[in-house]
């Protein structure tokens, strides 16, 4: 019988293995695997229905930014939810969207001026990508239909969306269903040659693509890349002259350039968007996540001008017919407006440096182990991969990570042999170094059995 972590039984869990299909999982590891009933969370922390807690360092799968029960955001949603739950956004707007659409095109200097909503990531990406074949279509190149993503992209599982996907173990099964895609060299900086930086490698991703580019670009609509951090693939970083070459290549060769900014926007990497950093702006630029601070289902799609013109007609055949029903959410969106208010209140971007700057230095020890290699960081995102036999022993070495963490009150969950953080941005100093000599002991432990 499946055991919590500190080894009581609790119904809570049995109600939920008889029930509940648990996503990303193999219901069978949890005969062994802990499921952990949650009962309420606060700041970093989430408490179980035993009483125990575990720091949230990867922020509830990377949506929560700024702590559970979040005072400010829980009380912009009070406000609204007396207000205005829901009205379907065709026909109608409210405040809350067009205030969050305007901050965040603000936010881009107003070059990605159109905000196009979805409820969760995998379908921004469907938008995104329907969008640029849509605009070609329209400008009369429907011979632009393919599209380019990187080696061991994840892009979300919709069908549109795992056909850019390269994580074999989520696309195979549905290979035979899924649109082909070209699949380009990841600039991944851990790919670097003797002698080669992380810019060499990121030029050399670049050269290679635009060969693909001069042979195939007018099939193509648009390439899709994750920006700095291809990060459920295993966190795996690069340049951002990478960014700069391919914003060129696709300037010169007629190409769109999809940001999915989902996991490393919202100040994941350092700054609000990470595409700053390389200072470009794609065509279209995906947000989700931690977009609503981790409270509600919302995503969106943001894009120029020149693409909205492309769709701005009288022919309705020629509009963006595309609609979820719960498009622009106002509770969803005053989340995120909360979320965006808490940037600008606490300084988060600066105050982020101090905070990163602290846990890389307090995790100097285990970067050093003898057992770890290519530990990075960017921004509030620091990985390291552990140094084991194959794949399956990553794949037993990131169940054991996750459990042993749990009984050190740590919530992590390695990708594969990579452990990585992707704390909320609130975490104190205590709380700093306690991650740090907490997921030290734990490696210890588990490379130890
Ligand atoms: C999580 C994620 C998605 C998919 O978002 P969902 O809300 O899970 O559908 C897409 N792209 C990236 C980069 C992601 O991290």
């Amino acid at each position: 019988m499946n055991q919590t972590p500190s080894g009581k039984q609790s119904d809570l869990v049995a109600r939920s293995l008889r029930s509940v299909w648990h996503p990303c999982t193999q219901m069978q590891h949890h005969e062994t695997l802990p499921l952990v009933p949650v009962s309420h969370g606060r700041g970093a922390w989430l408490y179980d229905t035993n009483g125990d807690r575990y720091l949230d360092a990867i922020s509830s799968w990377w949506v929560n930014l700024f702590g559970h029960a979040n005072p400010r955001i829980n009380s912009a949603l009070k406000l609204q939810l007396d207000l205005l739950e829901h009205a379907m956004l065709a026909g109608f707007t409210h405040e809350p969207v067009v205030q969050l659409s305007e901050q965040l095109a603000a936010r881009t200097g107003d070059v990605l001026g159109h905000c196009f909503y979805a409820s969760d990531g995998a379908s921004a990406v469907e938008i995104a990508l329907k969008m640029s074949f849509h605009a070609w279509r329209n400008n009369g190149q429907s011979e632009k239909r393919e599209f380019v993503c990187l080696k061991g992209s994840y892009h979300g599982e919709t069908i549109g969306a795992l056909a850019v996907t390269d994580v074999p173990i989520f696309r195979d099964a549905y290979g035979p269903m899924l649109q082909h895609a070209h699949v380009v060299m990841s600039p991944d900086a851990r790919a670097a040659r003797d002698g080669e930086s992380a810019a060499d490698v990121a030029r050399r991703a670049a050269v290679e693509l635009e060969a693909l580019f001069q042979d195939r670009s007018k099939y193509i609509a648009a390439i899709i890349v994750e920006p700095l951090v291809q990060c459920a693939t295993g966190m795996a970083m690069y340049d951002p002259v990478y960014l700069q070459e391919i914003r060129a290549l696709c300037d010169r060769y007629h190409v769109h350039l999809i940001a999915d900014e989902i996991a490393v926007g919202c100040g994941r990497t350092g700054t609000f968007f990470a595409c700053e950093q390389a200072a470009i702006w794609p065509d279209f630029l995906c947000l989700s996540k931690g977009i609503s601070g981790g409270y509600l289902p919302l995503s969106l799609v943001m894009t120029r001008d020149a693409i909205y013109q492309a769709f701005y007609d009288t022919d309705v055949a020629r509009g963006f017919l595309h609609s979820h029903s719960y498009t622009g959410n106002p509770l969803a969106c005053r989340a995120a407006l909360a979320t965006l208010a808490i940037f600008d209140e606490d300084d988060v971007i600066n105050a982020n440096r101090v905070r990163a700057a602290r846990l890389t230095d307090a995790l100097a020890p285990l970067a050093a182990h003898a057992q770890v290699s290519n530990f990075r960081q960017r921004g509030m995102i620091w990985a390291f991969d552990a140094v084991v036999d194959d794949a399956d022993a990553a794949a037993t070495f990131s169940r054991r990570f996750f459990t042993t963490a749990l009984e050190h009150e740590l919530l992590l969950r390695p990708i594969g042999r990579t452990v990585y953080m992707m704390p909320p941005y609130i975490l104190n100093n205590e709380e700093i170094d306690g991650l740090a000599a907490r997921t030290h002991t734990v490696f210890e432990k588990v490379m130890r059995t």
